[in-house]
């Protein structure tokens, strides 16, 4: 980092603050940050929108929802000791399992009595003099912290696109990110579902035999293959305890925080029956395997792409029965990879359903949401129920609209007009003493192996200023831009396309920048020793000039 010696200086006046951290967000990031704070003895509240613990594993409880990532892979790995306690029942895990899971770490570790729920931010201002962050919520509350935290997810802001009558349909309405909490009955009733990214494509095998009729608006095809979730088997549970320490290891220094082993060998090595057996192969694997130990050049070299995906177009013509719907269901505009790719359980089985159908918005286009259903071109169709699996504002989605602002009132939204700025993807410069976890240039692979990365960094770095006594800490520009220039630069060799949401791109308006981290963990873990060998020397760091009490913690 080209960054200047850190600024030491007297400057806030300190105020008594409610608590010394304040985190926003109970999902798997905010529950990590605030048990590493309060174990570092800070006083810490964590603030939550929804009504319980979990986050998006809160929010997308719609039927189908689970892990793509095996579940011990995307647990916490900070406690042995919960790690042998807890028995996933399966390799990827159901939401009703994964919110219980959560809980059960909010309890054990006695965290439930420092959050509060249904409390929505609805602004969080910095006050230069004292250094501090006030933050109200949309219950009334107010509450002043020295640190804000801001843990609120990259898939937190379900989106809706802008489709002509949404609000006259006279059904019910539902998108997969706003799952009621209380049960939907779906059974007998004529539905909907709009969207086949990965909660689409979960969502109609697990509601095809239960309802009446199901219609798929598909717009774009995606490139799905199986999950090949199974039960884990008592001798299998009994080895991943043994292995604990081994498979923390290896997913701490794996580039995207997967087990899976690399393949040796780039595509065009093997003959074309020796090729297709090594597919099948990967068909036939959990997951991310399909992308992690496949072949090495799958995702540079387009023709290696393009014979993959000729094996999955083969597998979609063998699965289901109408030629017609086989080939709507292939995609034939994007690679392989070149958007998240999702992982089915009977997806393209569920088409074989004489109750399934399939309707290619590409062909027939929907002209608007009507009282009783959906117009398309070629006319309306009736439902009871309509699910919208349409997205999120990725990335940056909650954070500007949380009403931030940072010194001088500088609004996030503003400073990050163009795409997000940031450094670590923790820090943006003009807001002082604020972090966001798990947010924008975050990960770029299993999403908690990233961010448990970060709030580890966070917490060290509040220890930091603790020990010295500093008050406030803001990332300096340069260091800022840095970081951003890498990712955007970086950008260009990520798989990902820009008509990838990675990009922004299902947003209408949303700058088209790159959200994830392209350096990756290694150039994460190598920025945060540079950060610390230098003794912060990216940052200014500053002391207050009064000192004042701390309340005890809440
Ligand atoms: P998504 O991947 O963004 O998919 C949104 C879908 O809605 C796409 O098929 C999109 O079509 C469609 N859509 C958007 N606007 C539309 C319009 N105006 N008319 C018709 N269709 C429209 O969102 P998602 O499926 O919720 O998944 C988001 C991410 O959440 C995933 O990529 C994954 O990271 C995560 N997720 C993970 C799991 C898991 O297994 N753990 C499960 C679900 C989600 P186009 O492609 O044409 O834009």
């Amino acid at each position: 980092m080209t960054s200047p010696e850190p600024v030491h200086e007297q400057g806030s006046s300190r105020l008594a603050t409610d608590v010394d951290v304040l985190v926003v967000g109970a999902g798997i990031t905010g529950i990590y940050q605030l048990h590493r704070a309060r174990e570092a003895g800070f006083s810490v509240l964590l603030l939550e929108a929804g009504g319980g613990v979990g986050g998006t594993w809160f929010w997308n409880r719609y039927p189908g929802a689970r892990f793509d990532s095996e579940s011990y892979t995307y647990a916490y790995l900070f406690s042995k000791e919960l790690f042998e306690e807890w028995e996933w029942p399966e390799h990827f895990a159901q939401q009703p399992e994964i919110e219980r899971y959560l809980n059960h770490v909010v309890d054990r570790f006695d965290l439930r009595r420092h959050m509060q729920f249904d409390a929505t931010i609805t602004s969080a201002i910095y006050d230069e003099l004292s250094g501090t962050w006030t933050v109200a919520t949309s219950n009334g509350a107010e509450v002043r912290a020295r640190f804000l935290i801001a843990a609120t997810g990259v898939l937190s802001v379900p989106w809706f696109p802008h489709v002509p009558g949404r609000d006259e349909f006279g059904g019910a309405s539902y998108h997969t990110g706003m799952w009621p909490a209380t049960p939907v009955d779906l059974a007998g009733k004529r539905v909907a579902v709009i969207g086949t990214g990965s909660s689409g494509v979960q969502v109609i095998p697990a509601i095809a035999g239960e309802v009446a009729a199901l219609t798929v608006y598909q717009r774009t095809a995606n490139w799905c293959t199986p999950l090949n979730n199974a039960p884990i088997l008592p001798g299998e549970q009994a080895r991943l305890r043994a292995d604990f320490e081994a498979m923390r290891e290896r997913l701490n220094r794996s580039m995207h925080g997967f087990l899976h082993r690399r393949h040796d060998r780039a595509t065009f090595d093997d003959s074309r029956a020796d090729r297709w057996a090594f597919f099948e192969t990967m068909w036939n694997s959990p997951g991310f395997a399909k992308l992690n130990s496949n072949y090495t050049d799958l995702l540079l070299d387009h023709a290696a792409n393009a014979e993959w995906c000729e094996f999955i177009a083969e597998k979609i013509r063998s699965i289901v029965d109408d030629p017609e719907t086989a080939r709507k269901l292939i995609p034939n505009d994007h690679r392989f990879a070149e958007k998240r790719p999702p992982f089915v359980t009977g997806y393209y089985e569920a088409y074989n359903n004489p109750d399934v159908s399939l309707v290619d918005l590409v062909e027939t286009p929907i002209v608007r949401i009507a009282a009783s259903g959906i117009e398309t071109a070629d006319g309306v169709r009736e439902f009871d129920i309509v699910v919208w699996a349409t997205g999120f504002d990725f990335g940056t989605g909650a954070l500007v609209r949380m009403g931030i602002r940072g010194r001088g009132g500088l609004a996030l939204e503003d400073h990050w007009a163009d795409g997000p700025t940031t450094f670590l993807g923790i820090h943006s410069t003009g807001f002082p003493n604020l972090f966001f976890p798990g947010g924008p240039h975050a990960a770029a692979g299993n999403n908690p192996r990233y961010n448990g990365d970060q709030v580890d960094y966070i917490t060290d770095t509040l220890v930091y200023l603790r020990d010295r006594g500093y008050d406030t800490i803001e990332v300096d520009p340069a260091a800022e831009a840095e970081w951003t220039e890498m990712i955007d630069t970086g950008a260009a060799l990520s798989p990902f396309g820009e008509r990838s949401y990675f990009f922004g791109a299902n947003v209408p308006g949303k700058p088209r920048k790159y959200l994830l981290n392209s350096g990756g963990r290694p150039k994460l873990f190598a920025a945060i020793a540079d950060v610390v060998g230098s003794d912060y020397k990216a940052f200014r760091l500053t002391r207050s000039s009064v000192s004042g009490p701390t309340p005890s913690p809440v």
